[in-house]
This record gives C-alpha cells, structure tokens and sequence, in this order.
C-alpha cells in the first residue's frame, strides 16, 4: 500500500470554527460583513496591539488591490514590486491598468534588495515617472530587511505595501510583521499559518482610512436612500461564515507558530549533517520567521530536480521556490531591476513540506528521503 501523501502546507480545524460559524447561521447573517467580521477584526486589532486598523477581504490578492486602489494608483503609474514572490502580490497592479517594475532579491532574505530598489527608483524618476507605490514580501514568512528597504522608500517618499500575506508571526527587531508598510496585507488562504477558507486582510494606522477601504469593499454605495454610486466598486468584503472561521482559527495561531518552529528545528538538526544543502534561515536574532514553509538551497537545478522527483516518489510534496515574476510570460515586457539573485534561487531552492500538522511518522518519512538522498 502506498503512504499517504504529506503537502507542503495544509489548513488543520481548531475545532473552535464551529460554533462561530453556527453562530452566524442561526442569527442568519450569511452575508458578507456582519459580527463575526467585526470581531475578526477586533481580534486581529488587538494582535497588534490595537496600534493598527483592520479591515477583512475576501482574499489576500483583493486587499493589495484595495491598498492600490486607496494609493490611487492609475492607468500608466509605475508601481515596483518584488519580483520573487507569488504572481498575487504583480497582479493587482496589472487590475490598475498600472505597469509593474520588478526589482531582484537580496541573498540573506531572498526578499527585496535595497541597492536594486534604490537603482530602480532613480532610473524610473530619470525617465520620466516616480513609481507610486512598493510591493516588498515577507517570502516563506522572512522578514524583509525593513530597516534598509524603508528608509529608501522614505528618502524618495514612496509608501510601501508589506505583503505579509505568509508572514502572520513574524517580527522584525520584535515588531510584528504586517504593521511596518503604509498599508499591511494578510492572507487567510487554506495554505497559509491560519485559514478563513479564502480571505485576507488590509492593514492600515488610519479609521478614515479603514473606512474608505469598506466603502470601495462593498460596492462604492454613497449616502442615499436609493443605490447611488461616484466610484469604481469591489466586492471584496469577507463573508460572515469565512470570519467565523478565522475566529476558531485566531486561537490556535500561536500554537501553529510553535509547531512551525519545531518543523524548522527538525530541519535545522538533518541538514547540519548535510553539506551539500543549505537550510533558509534567519540570518540573526533581528529576524524572526514564522518558518511558514522551510525551504533549502541545492548545489546544482539538476540535484534540486532529482530531490524533487525522489520525494514524489515517496509520495511527499516539495516544491521549487516562486518563479520570479520577471520570468514570467505575462509580466515579461516589465522592466526589471537586478542580477541573478531570484533566477539562481528559483533554480536551486526547494520548499519542504512545513504543515502545523505534520506527524512524528511524516517526519520520519521525510528524514529517511533526505538522509537516503545525501548518502
Ligand atoms: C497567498 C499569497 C497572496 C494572496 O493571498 P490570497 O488570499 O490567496 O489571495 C499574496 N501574496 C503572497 C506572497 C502570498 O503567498
């Protein structure tokens, strides 16, 4: 008989959704918006610190677009993004009719690099258009360098969008991941740290703010007794069932954390025995990853590959590291900011499975096909 397939990240119940989500059927609000959402909020609120503001989105991908929306960004803006990262943090500026600049990944990270950042704001000045807004990521839960790459967001004056969307629990210097940009972004997706089924967050240090963001979240309706409409609307607000979810899921956010440390620490202890594999990892206590999934660096794509096809063959997932954007067919007449950083990265990274739920019997599965394959 064959094993059971182990994923690299699956959404686990708490076992507190359900009553959350009875809760919203009997009261009959299911709806988009109504309690639950305004205590998902609140929960997410007091998270970080109730030094934020909080609105809830159906999807991750949906709050970036609002963040854009809410920066103005327009048909023919310049909007720089990260290029290695997953294709929804591009395609919003795409839904803008904006254009993406993409800028390569520093090597301590894997997320932005300053100096290409700093190279790209210049040469997009000089021709002519100061980029409106930035798109870094917190890759696999990494911290960005923050310091460095918001201080040349501050020195040209360009508000960063953080997309923490695989980062929820992560801190840099102790502060939480989310709360650094002009506006934070979440995602409550089935394979990230916690689940609403599907749904995000926008984060924001205004309530005027958080305001307009519902507002364009629920249709653009202007005060009147009638439907009345002056602007652009989305549906984009989170569904009362899906923030039940996510209430339930809240609970067990720290414990996820925990177990996704651990995940890392296995790890940590197989590939200090290996020396032709190299274990992302915070490069020092300024950093702390939630560790969303691990992921190493390989000698050779070819190695990577031949990983990639024995795990199959012991039916557990792994996966390369995102495909830069800039490599991609639908993004490939965006201009481009780098080296080779992200494409070396692409061809020799490797994600593990990182699941909050993966068994002492998955772990020895996954031992037993790495030490095999090192042997
Ligand atoms: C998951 C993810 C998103 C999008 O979130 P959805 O909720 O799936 O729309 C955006 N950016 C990154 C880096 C992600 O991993």
């Amino acid at each position: 008989m064959k094993d059971e397939r182990i994923y690299l990240s699956l959404s686990q119940e708490s076992g507190f959704e359900e009553e959350y989500i009875q809760k919203a059927l009997k009261s009959n609000w299911i709806t988009s918006g109504g309690p639950n959402v305004d205590e998902f909020e609140n929960e997410l609120q007091r998270y970080f610190e109730n030094e934020n503001f909080v609105v809830a989105s159906n999807s991750g991908t949906s709050a970036i677009h609002l963040a854009l929306i809410l920066l103005d960004v327009k048909a023919g803006d310049e909007v720089i993004c990260q290029s290695m990262t997953f294709s929804a943090s591009a395609n919003p500026i795409l839904y803008q009719n904006a254009c993406p600049i993409f800028v390569d990944s520093e090597i301590d990270t894997w997320n932005i690099c300053p100096e290409n950042l700093e190279i790209a704001i210049k040469d997009r000045i000089k021709k002519g258009k100061k980029p409106k807004a930035i798109i870094a990521v917190h890759l696999y839960g990494m911290p960005y360098k923050v310091d460095d790459v918001h201080l040349i967001a501050d020195k040209y004056g360009i508000p960063i969008i953080e997309d923490s969307a695989e980062a929820l629990g992560s801190t840099y210097k102790g502060k939480k991941c989310g709360s650094f940009g002009f506006f934070g972004i979440l995602s409550f997706n089935g394979n990230k740290i916690i689940t609403t089924s599907s749904g995000g967050a926008l984060i924001t240090n205004s309530d005027e703010i958080k305001k307009k963001a519902i507002f364009y979240a629920t249709q653009s309706k202007d005060i009147a007794v009638h439907y009345q409409h002056s602007e652009i609307g989305y549906n984009y607000r989170m569904s009362n069932i899906c923030a039940g979810v996510g209430l339930g899921q809240i609970k067990t956010l720290e414990s996820n954390i925990n177990l996704r440390q651990a995940n890392h620490l296995f790890y940590k202890k197989i590939f200090q025995e290996v020396e032709n594999a190299k274990l992302f990892e915070n490069i020092n206590n300024v950093f702390f990853s939630n560790y969303w999934l691990n992921a190493i660096l390989l000698e050779t794509e070819e190695i990577k590959e031949s990983l990639r096809l024995t795990f199959e063959k012991a039916n557990i997932e792994s996966r390369p590291l995102w495909k830069p954007m800039h490599l991609q067919p639908i993004f490939k007449e965006c201009p481009y900011y780098g080296n080779k950083i992200s494409e070396e990265l692409f061809k020799k990274g490797l994600c593990l499975p990182s699941g909050s739920n993966l068994t002492n019997t998955d772990k020895s599965r996954i031992k037993e096909v790495i030490i095999n394959f090192f042997k």
